[in-house]
């Protein structure tokens, strides 16, 4: 018996709140438009969003949820230590976590990185090309050769990460940098996926393939054999 992945989608949501030009492409905030993508592709979807209480992640969230997915920009510094320690111990157990755009910069990926996660960045309405590298992994499911993003903020290495246990995608710009823009990791029990597009000025969200790879993230990141693990001082097993 299969029942349905459950989603959080985290949002900063402050953006959509103070800058018009944002709020005409999200008028549901970033966090609604993804909540539709994966709400149509048959996922259990609830958001939450920085200035609930709690950033409306309260124990009872977090242990109903199976894939955190975030996205945050300004207001990192605003996320409690509390909270951020919260979520490190539920993707350690085993919960997935999908970190997006300039979460890169987030207390929670930095944490789980361990790593200062610094990259190159420019706005200047670039086009992306997000090559597959690893061709048969269920985050390109249905994706071709490589997904064309018109416009989208530059993000350039050396970006500030461990080495992914699989890179799934590489950007290139019209600048000429490349980032390594699809990273998988476990840490834990827990799957994380850091995905590089969706600038907050920009449509990205409203991308088909870009929702399709956000969506199949989700399922590769849900928990399937996770445990309470025995841990501390043990007794031998032979006699
Ligand atoms: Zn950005």
């Amino acid at each position: 018996m299969s029942t349905a992945i459950r989603v959080t989608i985290w949002n900063e949501y402050r953006h959509e709140r103070e800058m018009p030009e944002v709020a005409k492409i999200y008028p549901m905030g970033i966090h609604g438009t993804i909540a539709q993508a994966l709400d149509d592709q048959g996922l259990t979807v609830r958001t939450a969003t920085l200035d609930e209480p709690q950033h409306g992640l309260n124990d009872e969230v977090l242990a109903n949820t199976d894939v955190l997915i975030w996205w945050g920009h300004a207001a990192h510094n605003e996320v409690s230590d509390e909270i951020v320690t919260k979520v490190q111990q539920r993707v350690l157990a085993g919960m997935g976590l999908i970190v997006l755009h300039s979460g890169h910069f987030s207390k929670i990926f930095k944490r789980l990185m361990g790593t200062d996660c610094d990259l190159k960045w420019r706005e200047s309405n670039d086009k992306e090309r997000l090559w597959v590298v690893a061709p048969g992994h269920p985050i390109t499911e249905g994706i071709g050769d490589y997904i064309e993003l018109e416009r989208e903020e530059m993000y350039g290495e050396p970006f500030g990460i461990p080495t992914p246990d699989t890179l799934v995608f590489v950007s290139w710009f019209t600048g000429g940098e490349v980032f390594r823009s699809g990273a998988c990791y476990t840490r834990g029990q827990g799957k994380i996926f850091y995905f590089r597009p969706g600038h907050e000025t920009l449509p990205t969200y409203h991308n088909a393939e870009v929702q399709k790879v956000i969506a199949n993230a989700v399922r590769w990141a849900a928990p399937t054999a996770t445990r309470e693990l025995i841990r501390g001082n043990t007794r031998s097993l032979e006699k």
